[in-house]
């Protein structure tokens, strides 16, 4: 293994025991079962991965591409990332802080969420590893972004989702001609049966035995937000927990950059975000465990409905070592976080967004997350995806006769009803 050629790339390290292992499609520990993670060359990238050489790279998550688990250059997604970070004046006075930031992948290309990211990420390496077929187990982001990036690759594609997801997200799987695959339970029904797919076909499954790959990408979110913020770690980070996994990433993508002398060592809490129909991890931490009870989701933020979450134990760690708190939120307040968001910053975010922008907003009622301090929202995902959780719930269109006397005549009618 030492002669081959894998970039910046050490091992797979186990994260319990720190046994190594080879960088290939695999995702546990064969003695005690815990997950495998890249482990990198950190004095190596240290003197490739400078603000000076930064400068010339390319507008993409790759810029930062010593610290993504590839080893040649990428081939798939590499138009992704370095998503806008917009300075949140309206939604900061509305929600009462006194600086807040959206780091928006409600843009990210090519399917408008997160999850485009750690796919790029995890189909690139797995074409290095000579996969021709692509899967994954997915809320309904992961599956159109792995539908989409294997579309545009030439790879095949096979998506297991829960057979209730929203329309769009549906839609935006099949158009690119994914196999998808829907399974009459919920996720981590899905994720289990992926599990034993995974282990009898050879393909490589993202979120399974591609795993240690896939997540990495998730760093880059928080690359994006210090560089963004003109290379300082924001003092609070609010993060949406489905199985916990962006949220650890950004805490190491944090600690990355402080160990490269990217950032400095500052203080900072990273806080979680969940549904409160869906909420292991959020109780567990508001309770001072260690561990999360799982449970069975109900609630209308799809997207995080994971009941066992596979990165909670870790989530839940993080949080503590940071000083950061979770919360959870009711499907109303997910409604109200969206449209806050919409109304006030112009951005139409899906349910795991209303969900970070509803837990902001208990956090800085709470004084969890100090009103003086400034904070930064991960804005995960597209709200045209998920229309059928704010239908009925926006307002209404006022129908009228191509005529101005009609139109006068609707305001004049609507002055009197507000006067
Ligand atoms: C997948 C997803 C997340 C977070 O997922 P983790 O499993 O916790 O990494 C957040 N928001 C959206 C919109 C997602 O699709
Ligand atoms: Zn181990």
């Amino acid at each position: 293994m030492s002669e081959k050629h894998e970039g910046f790339m050490k091992a797979l390290k186990c994260r319990e025991c720190g046994r190594e292992y080879p960088l290939e499609a695999t995702h546990v520990c064969e003695f005690d079962f815990g997950p495998l993670e890249v482990a990198y060359d950190y004095d190596r990238i240290k003197k490739s991965l400078t603000k000076a050489a930064l400068q010339s790279r390319p507008r993409t998550m790759w810029r930062y591409r010593e610290l993504l688990p590839v080893a040649g250059e990428p081939t798939v997604g590499t138009q992704v990332g370095f998503t806008p970070l917009v300075k949140a004046d309206r939604l900061a006075r509305a929600l009462g802080i006194r600086e807040l930031w959206i780091k928006n992948d409600t843009v990210n290309y090519p399917t408008l969420s997160f999850k485009d990211r750690v796919v790029s990420v995890a189909l690139s390496r797995s074409r290095e590893l000579g996969f021709d077929t692509v899967a994954c187990a997915s809320t309904g982001n992961l599956a159109n972004s792995v539908a989409a990036n294997a579309a545009s690759a030439g790879l095949k594609a096979y998506v297991f989702i829960p057979h209730d997801l929203e329309q769009g997200k549906v839609i935006n799987s099949l158009v690119y001609g994914a196999n998808v695959i829907g399974i009459k339970g919920h996720y981590d029904e899905v994720n289990r049966l992926c599990a034993e797919i995974a282990g009898k076909f050879g393909w490589a499954f993202v979120n399974v035995n591609m795993r240690p790959y896939y997540a990495e990408g998730s760093k880059s979110h928080a690359y994006e937000i210090v560089e963004q913020l003109g290379w300082n770690i924001p003092q609070h980070t609010v993060v949406p927990m489905a199985s916990g996994s962006l949220l650890t990433k950004i805490q190491k993508g944090y600690q990355e950059l402080i160990k490269l002398g990217l950032a400095p060592e500052t203080k900072y809490a990273v806080h979680g975000a969940q549904a409160t129909g869906c909420s292991p991890i959020s109780v567990a931490q508001k309770a001072g465990l260690d561990f999360f009870k799982p449970v069975k989701p109900n609630t209308i933020a799809k997207s995080l409905a994971i009941g066992t979450p596979a990165d909670g134990f870790y989530a839940l760690r993080v949080m503590k070592e940071t000083g950061g708190a979770a919360d959870d939120v009711t499907d109303d307040e997910i409604r109200e976080g969206i449209r806050l968001l919409a109304e006030n910053e112009g951005i139409f975010a899906e349910t795991a967004g209303g969900v970070t922008t509803a837990v902001a907003k208990k956090l800085i009622a709470s004084g969890k997350l100090p009103a003086n301090d400034s904070a930064v929202l991960c804005i995960t995902g597209n709200g045209l995806k998920t229309l059928d959780a704010v239908v009925g719930h926006v307002g209404k269109t006022r129908e009228i006769k191509p005529s101005l006397r009609e139109f006068e005549a609707m305001l004049a009618s609507e002055e009197k009803v507000s006067a």
